[in-house]
Formats: C-alpha cells, sequence, structure tokens
C-alpha cells in the first residue's frame, strides 16, 4: 500500500480541495460474505483483505446488512471447508452451530463483532454497505449505497423497468444520506452483467456518483461481447451525455472485487484482490474515504499504482505518474471527449436472448470524439495539457507485465489503472 504523503493542489473539476496532508487508502468496495452468497464468515473475509494490505473494506451483501442475530444453513462442502478454517484461525469454539430439521446452521457475525476484531486505529476499517439488489425478468439492477447504516430495502424481483428501478435506488440512498446527514457514495455496479444497462440509462441518473468500469467477477463482461460495448465505453458515453446536455457531473469509476468464492485455487475470477481503488482522503474513517470518493479523489486499479495523480485547474495539466515496477514498461493514455462533441446516434435494437429477454443496447454513437485518446505516451510519468476544447480528459496507465488471468475474450485481466474524469465544467 501506498503510503506516501499525496501532493494537494487546487483543484476543480475534478480531485478535491484539501487543506491539509492527505494519504492513500487501499479499499474494495463491493465484497459478498456468508450473510448472502458469498462462500465465507464475514470476518474470514475482513481478515483476508487486511492481511493483504488493504485498509478498508465494505461487505455488500445482497439486500441485506450485517446486523443482528443470523444462522445460516451451509452445504456440507462450504461448512466443512470454512469452519474448519475458521476455527484454525479464531480458535476451536469459535464457530457456533445448531441442528434445525436435520441441517447444521452456523451463526454468522454481525458486523459491530468484525470490527472489534479486525478494526486498527489508522490501519483497517470496514465500512458499512449493501448490494441494492433487484431483478427485472431477466435484468439485473445492482447498486451499492457505502456508509449506510440502516437497511434501504428494494424488491428482489420488480415489474418496474431498469430506469424506474435505477431511480427507486436512487430515492433511497437521498433520502437515507438527506436524514442522516451521513456521506454516501452511490455506485452502479456491473452494467453488462446479464448486459442489463446502458450508458444512457446511467447518463440519466441523477446524483450517481459511481460506476463499476471493472469488477473482476464473473459474467460481468467488461470488455463487451463483441456487439456490445465495453464498460468504459459506456462510462465515456454516459459522461459526455451528462456533461454536454444534461448539466450532471460526471460518474466516478471503480474497480471491485465482488468476491464470492474464497476458497479458489486460482482466485482471479470472484475471488479476492485483483480490483480495488486507492483514495486520498484526509484520515482513515468511514466519513473521510466515503467524502474522498464522493469528489472523485480516488483511482482504479486492477495492479497498476500510481505515485502522483493531479490536476491543476490554474495550468489546465493532468499528471500522472506510476509508481512503477521493475522490468515492467508502462503507456500512459489520456482520453475524453470534445465539447464540441455531437451526440448524434443510432439506436440499436435490444437483444433478445434465448429465454426471451430484451437486453436494451447502447446507442452507436457516430462521432469519433467520444471517448478519443487525446495523448499516449510510454513511459512512467506523462502530463496532459488542456486544450480549451476538451469536455473532460481521464488517464489510463496501462503495462506490459503478465495479465494474471484470461478468463474469457470479455474480460479484462490486464493491469492497469484509471483515473477519474478531471477539467470538466457544468453550465447550468
Ligand atoms: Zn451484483
Ligand atoms: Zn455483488
Amino acid at each position: 500500500m501506498q503510503k506516501a504523503i499525496a501532493v494537494l493542489s487546487l483543484l476543480l473539476g475534478g480531485f478535491s480541495c484539501r487543506g491539509e496532508e492527505s494519504q492513500w487508502y487501499k479499499g474494495n468496495t463491493h465484497t459478498h460474505t456468508f450473510w448472502s452468497d458469498g462462500d465465507d464468515f464475514p470476518e474470514m473475509v475482513a481478515d483476508w483483505y487486511k492481511n493483504h494490505g488493504y485498509d478498508f473494506l465494505v461487505l455488500s451483501d445482497h439486500n441485506v446488512l450485517s446486523q443482528g442475530e443470523k444462522w445460516k444453513a451451509l452445504r456440507a462442502d462450504q461448512a466443512n471447508v470454512a469452519i474448519k478454517k475458521a476455527e484454525q484461525r479464531w480458535g476451536s469454539g469459535h464457530v457456533k452451530t445448531r441442528i434445525v430439521d436435520g441441517a447444521k446452521e452456523v451463526k454468522l457475525l454481525p458486523l459491530d463483532q468484525v470490527r472489534r476484531l479486525l478494526e486498527e486505529p489508522d490501519k483497517f476499517i470496514m465500512i458499512e454497505g449493501l448490494e441494492m439488489t433487484t431483478s427485472r425478468g431477466g435484468l439485473a439492477v445492482h447498486s451499492n449505497p457505502m456508509n449506510v447504516s440502516e437497511l434501504l430495502p428494494v424488491e428482489r424481483e420488480s415489474e418496474r423497468n431498469v430506469e424506474q428501478e435505477l431511480n427507486t435506488h436512487m430515492h433511497l440512498v437521498n433520502e437515507y444520506s438527506q436524514v442522516s446527514g451521513k456521506p454516501v457514495f452511490w455506485q452502479v455496479n456491473h452494467p453488462n452483467f446479464r448486459f442489463s444497462v446502458t450508458g444512457e440509462q446511467l447518463a440519466n441518473v441523477d446524483f450517481l456518483e459511481g460506476v463499476e468500469i471493472m469488477n473482476s467477477s464473473s459474467n460481468c463482461f467488461n470488455l463487451g461481447d463483441g456487439t456490445r460495448p465495453s464498460v468504459e465505453g459506456i462510462w465515456d458515453i454516459a459522461n459526455t451525455i451528462r456533461l454536454k446536455s444534461e448539466g450532471q457531473p460526471p460518474i466516478y469509476g471503480t474497480a471491485t472485487d465482488d468476491t464470492h468464492d474464497y476458497h479458489l485455487e486460482n482466485p482471479a475470477v470472484n475471488g479476492p484482490g485483483t480490483a480495488w481503488v486507492m483514495v486520498r482522503a484526509e484520515s482513515l474513517t468511514p466519513n473521510a474515504i466515503t467524502r474522498a470518493m464522493k469528489e472523485g479523489d480516488f483511482y482504479s486499479s486492477t495492479g497498476v499504482l500510481l505515485k502522483t495523480m493531479e490536476f491543476d485547474p490554474s495550468r489546465k495539466t493532468l499528471t500522472v505518474e506510476v509508481d512503477a515496477e521493475p522490468g515492467v514498461h508502462y503507456k500512459i493514455e489520456f482520453k475524453g471527449s470534445l465539447s464540441s462533441v455531437s451526440l448524434a446516434h443510432e439506436p440499436v435494437a435490444a437483444i433478445v436472448d434465448e429465454k426471451g429477454v430484451a437486453h436494451p443496447v447502447t446507442a452507436n454513437y457516430l462521432d469519433e470524439s467520444i471517448g478519443k485518446t487525446f495523448k499516449s505516451k510510454k513511459g512512467t510519468r506523462a502530463t496532459y495539457r488542456m486544450k480549451g476544447d476538451e469536455l473532460f480528459v481521464r488517464a489510463v496507465v496501462h503495462c506490459d507485465g503478465p495479465p494474471y488471468f484470461k478468463y474469457d475474450d470479455y474480460s479484462d485481466f490486464e493491469k492497469k489503472a484509471w483515473t477519474q474524469p478531471v477539467g470538466w465544467k457544468i453550465d447550468r
């Protein structure tokens, strides 16, 4: 983990203004446990992340907070492996069990007990959250509000369409944030999981702050499927529409593990530790981390770390410097859209799957300046000076280090880093 003190500058349309020293903190904002469909105890999950250099973790189980008393029936294979590991780690008798109707159940620790076991000031914290999970036919609307301590209840199956369901999630998050007074960072998860959410739909959600541009669990089609665009492409389209025609700030891109499986031999897909965020915050507290993410003061990574990420609004420069690994070569790209961009597009018909479910598709935008590469430079440090005709600019860092896994042609396991869009202005 990088503990270098970040260089600060006055920032606009991008990273925040901070008046004091801040640090980089590594975290995962999307993780599952036995509280829903993950395959390990919450304290084991948190222990894994803490032992692998993470500073914070959000447990985001489906439609549930880890609160109160919960007993869970485990499959025999899960029970044997998980209970054995938990008792090795925490001592025999750690896992409470009971038999109900002939089936073995285990008692799950609520978050406050997990915190007592693992949290350490300035070293590791848990941030409370959940994955609001709605299915609509064969489509999935999943979103994570981070830093909430009340259940935001959504219907597991909904008759509402994707737009209406996204708005339902949004209203619940907004109301919670207003009533509680707490900062909440809200992201839409894996738009290409079941090809459920389009760029236009993301563009139209008020108050949306984040979208997963990289989710390393299976079937998330981060690179699209050859017909439908990559999530990174969808992200650029959504942000171009928001800034150009809707007077809305851009959505920030997150990378997450969405971990479900903790007992794999090769943990690249569904396992922990492959996609995360690096957040620049004043302190390691749930509110400080969440506030920094709301301000876009973070980058996403699948293995490339940055020494410098600075946007200087007076000089209109975005500078990125890689924390280079020996023997690895880097390429830094600056991408964005032009202010003069045309949003002219051809609609693309929904794709109907073998079950008869119609999956909406992001339109075909005709102007090549959406998500255009403004500059590409080999090396570990590069600066882009805005010319004044950009709607926004962001950086993405590639490297020739080995990808850690190849799952299929549509999942991306290249080691990369992505900064957030900067240099944008909203005309209201
Ligand atoms: Zn999900
Ligand atoms: Zn998930």
